[in-house]
């Protein structure tokens, strides 16, 4: 197998997903390339990148979801690959084709590939040849109202609808009485329309208490392919992912090792090549059933780098190299606990409504075992065009318990202002004491909306006025200080040892 260095990589993305992925590339000697709209002319991904070139207006549909514009570009200015990051065109078949045909290397899997596992009915069929166990369900989609109202009284009532073209928790209906079946299908099927251009939906039975837990697999060209244990992503918010973590509370050793066999097979059945996740529904009784493949890099994989100790985009460019995996399964352990929380720009208490604005403060928290992927800076105004996510914040602990309190601790230091954001419903959920036991369902947003809701306890916020009061001594003091000194000093240039000196004289 040939091997092609990548000396060049477009990144075809915006907001923290772009910065994350041009910091891997610097790390690897590899120049990049950043494409931005209007609205991103002073982004970060911007100004961080080697190039930037403009694509259009801030609509997505006008600018980085131009193929051909992308293209164009890369071939301009010589890169020789192009990181999808995830959104926009990740899961987009005739993307990575037109990448081929162009002779530029597609970050990401073959386009048959994204084609079997991106529609959803294609991919539930290939894993019952591959002896993955799936949903109970169709596996066709629904060709009339009679015929779902017959599948569904079979299947028993819920089910959930699901357009197979879905994503973003999009095109889905969960249906518990029978006189919302049609309601619900044919809201499903125009939402799934408007989406995604393509109104196919299938039934599959609703699984009770479901926790959603998905593997990371890696797959070279060679055909190894090894899994990165899982992720719990139960915090959820319709359908859409609010708290990760990894290890799963509820997992047991041998649970995970079957489950990352099927994981392993379901990628092997896909011909999958590439990073992707397997995704799964489980009940209380840990039986698991395959979801769905997000043939791409999540927006949750930090916390499996965390853990396993993998830097997932260096591994997504070295197999796109045409490089064998630098290791086998046997290698690849979990150490310790990782958390994820997606820090949205949002106003919780109105209903989660997007708050696009401009950011007048940030502190982002530091320290060990943090991690913060972000985007935004003071002054920078978050545009209404896209995602309102303005960054992950991802923890570590040796222990569980030990990542909840340093996530908290976090959380307490991340201080925004100018928008609204979900900072303080985060900073509850690691206060939930259903959340502090592990073993929640998706449902756990839902059923403890009312302490969520609420302000955080004050165990760090008593603290606030001592500080404030400490602070503010403080740069008096320095103002004194400043107005004593003598402007001819006699270690010219090296004020800074005298500064130092006379304030630690004065307790603060
Ligand atoms: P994750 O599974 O990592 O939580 P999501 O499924 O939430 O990721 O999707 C990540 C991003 O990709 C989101 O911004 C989402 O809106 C977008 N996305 C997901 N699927 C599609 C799709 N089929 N078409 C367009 N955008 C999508
Ligand atoms: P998307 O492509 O939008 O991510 P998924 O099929 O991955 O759609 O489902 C998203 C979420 O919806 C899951 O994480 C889970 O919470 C819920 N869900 C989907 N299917 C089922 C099911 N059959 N039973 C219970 N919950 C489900
Ligand atoms: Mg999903």
């Amino acid at each position: 197998m040939e091997i092609k260095p990548i000396k060049k990589v477009l990144i075809a993305n915006r907001g923290e997903i772009a910065v994350r992925i041009i910091r891997s590339c610097r790390e690897m000697g590899i120049h990049t390339v950043a494409v931005f709209s209007d609205a991103d002319r002073t982004a970060m991904h911007v100004r961080y990148a080697g190039e930037a070139f403009h694509i259009g207006p801030s609509p997505s549909n006008e600018s980085y979801l131009k193929m051909e514009k992308i293209l164009e570009v890369a071939k301009q200015c010589g890169a020789d690959a192009i990181h999808p990051g995830y959104g926009f065109l990740s899961e987009n078949a005739e993307f990575s084709r037109r990448c081929q045909e162009e002779g530029i290397i597609f970050i990401g899997p073959s386009p048959e590939a994204i084609l079997g596992m991106g529609d959803k009915i294609t991919a539930r069929r290939t894993m019952i040849k591959a002896g993955v166990p799936v949903v109970p369900g169709t596996s066709e989609a629904v060709s009339s109202e009679e015929e779902a109202l017959e599948t569904i009284r079979q299947i028993g009532l819920p089910v959930m609808i699901k357009a197979s073209a879905g994503g973003g928790g999009k095109g889905m209906r969960l249906v518990k009485e029978e006189s919302k079946i049609l309601s619900s299908l044919r809201g499903a099927r125009s939402e799934a329309k408007t989406a995604f251009g393509n109104d196919a939906v299938y039934i599959e039975k609703y699984i009770d208490s479901p926790h959603h837990i998905e593997f990371q697999i890696l797959a070279d060209r060679l055909g190894n392919t090894v899994h990165l244990f899982e992720r719990e992503c139960s915090v959820q918010r319709r359908h859409q992912k609010v708290v990760e973590e990894t290890p799963s509370p509820i997992m047991n050793p041998e649970v995970r090792a079957r489950m990352g066999a099927d994981a392993v097979a379901a990628a092997k059945a896909a011909n999958y090549e590439g990073a992707g996740t397997i995704e799964f529904i489980m009940d209380d009784n840990l039986n698991y059933y395959f979801l769905e493949m997000n043939t791409r890099l999540q927006v949750e994989h930090p916390i499996t780098e965390r853990v396993v100790g993998v830097d997932l985009v260096r591994e997504q460019i070295r197999i796109a190299e045409g490089n064998p995996l630098p290791f086998t399964q046997d290698d690849l352990h979990q150490n310790g606990h990782a958390i994820e929380c997606r820090v949205y720009a949002e106003d919780t208490d109105n209903n989660f409504m997007p708050n696009p604005g401009t950011i007048t403060h940030i502190t982002e928290p530091l320290g060990f075992g943090v991690r913060c992927d972000g985007y935004v800076y003071e002054g920078y105004t978050i545009p209404i065009y896209y995602d309102p996510m303005i960054s992950k914040l991802i923890v570590w602990g040796k222990t569980r318990e030990e990542a909840i309190e340093r996530m908290r601790r976090s959380l307490y230091e991340y201080k925004i202002s100018g928008v609204k954001t979900s900072i303080k419903f985060l900073e509850r959920i690691m206060e939930a004491p259903a959340f502090r036991k592990g073993g929640y369902n998706t449902h756990f947003i839902e059923d403890n909306i009312k302490f969520l809701m609420a302000e955080p306890e004050c165990a760090f916020e008593c603290e606030d006025l001592a500080l404030i009061a400490a602070y503010v001594e403080y740069t008096t003091s320095l103002r004194e200080i400043e107005q004593t000194m003598s402007p001819v000093s006699s270690h010219a240039g090296k004020e800074w040892k005298d500064y130092g000196r006379r304030i630690a004289t004065r307790r603060i």
